[in-house]
């Protein structure tokens, strides 16, 4: 068994962007079960696509089958949803958060701050919300306070998770955004989520989208994800929710 699997719940090729990415979902294992890093389009988005959703499905050219879900592509990596206790979201983004309903007994953690965005649904970042993803009420473990340090980066650890999990908040992309960092039998995995380039050290990658763009896309992380991938690129591996499919 791998230390992480990761499973695309969406490919994409976005218009105008010459680049085939995925909407992954990271699941790797502690203690008390398996955790999941964001949870993709779950199977209501499937079966019953709100507008928004169809949108920007159409917008990023992402096919919405029932069989990408998170949930029904488990199996195929030997993983039973059931044992899935405890989900980390980066943010509550519709090609985030909509797998978290397929999993209702599930711990939701994530920042108060983006639970709050999510719910205030204001400016642009707002209209990538949807609140049927939340309607059954998960048990939410909201994170309000720095407490550790994560190779230089302010993070908050997750409460009741063994090895060691933790969130590092990256406002930016959204208001509440962080990235997920645990342990493996070798060192780190960091999910950048949206806020980190997808393919670090893929310079002909990097050269794809202008600055700005990312800048106003993901905040402003570029550089010192640079750093770190540069200085512990050995010890580190780094993760984006939206990786390119060509680029491992
Ligand atoms: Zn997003």
């Amino acid at each position: 068994m791998p230390d992480f699997v990761q499973i695309d719940c969406g490919p994409m090729q976005p218009r105008g962007l010459r680049i085939h990415a995925g909407t992954f979902v990271t699941l790797f294992r502690r203690d008390q079960g398996w955790v999941m890093i964001d949870s993709g389009y779950g199977v209501t988005d499937v079966r019953n696509p709100s507008l928004i959703t169809r949108i920007f499905c159409a917008f990023v050219r992402t096919p919405l089958k029932e069989e990408n879900c998170a949930i029904q592509q488990m199996p195929r990596f030997s993983i039973n949803p059931k044992y899935v206790n405890d989900i980390i979201l980066t943010h509550l983004h519709l090609d985030h958060a909509g797998g978290i309903s397929d999993f209702p007994w599930a711990r939701v953690h994530v920042l108060r701050k983006e639970l709050q965005a999510a719910r205030s649904h204001r400016g642009r970042q707002g209209i990538g919300y949807l609140s049927r993803h939340w309607k059954h009420g998960p048990d939410w473990k909201l994170y309000d306070h720095i407490d550790s340090d994560w190779f230089g980066f302010p993070a908050m650890r997750v409460a009741d998770m063994q090895p060691e999990v933790y969130l590092i908040p990256t406002p930016g992309h959204t208001r509440g955004h962080a990235m997920i960092a645990f342990q493996v039998s070798k060192g780190w995995v960091l999910q950048t989520g949206s806020a980190g380039y997808p393919s670090y050290g893929h310079d002909e990658d990097q050269a794809r989208a202008p600055g700005w763009f990312k800048h106003w896309l993901m905040g402003d992380y570029t550089a010192r994800l640079q750093t770190l991938w540069q200085e512990h690129r050995d010890e580190i591996t780094f993760l984006s929710s939206h990786e390119f499919r060509n680029s491992r």
